[in-house]
């Protein structure tokens, strides 16, 4: 009974903290945004816009209702999971006595600056090396076969809402809870042994501002049908919702591109940048005439782990095959 109030608390959390991507607030802006946008750029009535927004073939389509589904298996999986994990504390405390060991670093070499400075510094570094890390794991996960196998179940949605952010496979999850830990713990750690206790978040509603002001600007957007784009100049630096778009098209062309969460430079700066474009232009998925089988929840529970086992043993084939022919070879060159 106690675990079932715990598992409510966290699913109505979701919706309550600021803290969350599907903060009520932040999708009620987001509206907002999509309403202006529907208005003011393509020109619809507001009755149009709001029933294209509200779109009945996309949030009663099977793959948003995998979503939904999703989102409730896996935040009771996180639940019973969470408390496995290595915490942020444990690294955290790691790191910082760790740095004691390097002998160009001392404790407290720099806690003579301004205390703003210090707090400006953090939250900035917070967010970039934390957007960074976003970029860099789903950039593998696009490159690696047993990673891809995971991440395959995010790109499998045909539609987007803003639910299909949580369409991840548990691994998946770990693994970006893991990423998030380790962040968090390498800039607290290293910002209190070289600045001190004046180390401080510059924040709005306990959020870190930049990751506020993300929230603010529509972030729910980019797993949506509203293609928002924006100035071509501005693409370079910040990922527009349809850009994150674009990441989910079958088009081979698109493929491999705009991994980054809110920041694009990473993606500019590593030659996976692609500029927007028309949302109506996409076709979602991992392959075309996608088959409504692929929103299956058992498979999309299950499959990752065959395909993972299967990958396995093909390379372990491969390795046999590979020590069996330097043997053959061996012993002709012996015999000759
Ligand atoms: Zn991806
Ligand atoms: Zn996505």
């Amino acid at each position: 009974m106690e675990i079932f109030s715990e598992y409510l608390i966290k699913i109505g959390n979701q919706f309550i903290d600021p803290k969350k991507r599907v903060f009520v607030a932040y999708i009620a802006i987001s509206i907002i945004i999509a309403l202006g946008w529907f208005i003011l750029n393509r020109k619809l009535s507001l009755k149009k816009a709001i029933k294209k927004i509200f779109d009945k073939k996309i949030f009663f389509s099977k793959s948003a209702k995998s979503d939904y589904k999703i989102f409730f298996i896996n935040q009771l999986i996180m639940m019973i999971v969470s408390p496995l994990l290595i915490t942020q504390l444990t690294i955290a405390t790691a790191l910082y006595f760790y740095f004691h060991s390097i002998d160009w670093l001392s404790v407290g070499m720099f806690k003579n600056t301004l205390p703003i400075i210090v707090i400006i510094c953090f939250t900035s570094f917070q967010f970039t090396l934390d957007d960074f890390s976003k970029y860099i794991i789903h950039r593998f996960m696009h490159r690696w076969p047993i990673l891809w196998s995971l991440h395959k179940v995010h790109h499998s949605a045909t539609v987007l809402t803003p639910m299909t952010v949580f369409r991840t496979h548990p691994l998946e999850g770990i693994i970006f809870s893991l990423r998030s830990s380790l962040t968090q713990a390498v800039s607290i750690s290293s910002f209190i042994f070289l600045f001190g206790n004046s180390v401080d978040l510059l924040t709005i509603l306990g959020v870190n501002i930049f990751v506020f002001l993300f929230n603010i600007f529509g972030s729910n957007l980019r797993h949506s049908h509203i293609g928002i784009r924006y100035w071509r100049w501005v693409e370079y630096i910040f990922i527009s919702p349809a850009q994150h778009q674009l990441h989910h098209s079958i088009a081979s062309e698109h493929h491999d591109k705009n991994f980054g969460a809110a920041l694009a430079v990473w993606d500019w700066l590593f030659g996976s940048l692609h500029h927007s474009v028309e949302y109506e232009t996409l076709e979602l998925g991992i392959e075309k005439n996608q088959k409504d089988e692929t929103h299956n929840l058992k498979d999309l529970y299950i499959n990752p782990f065959i395909e993972i086992k299967n990958y396995i043993l093909r390379r372990l084939k491969k390795l046999r095959n590979k020590a069996y022919s330097i043997n053959i070879k061996r012993r002709i060159f012996h015999e000759n």
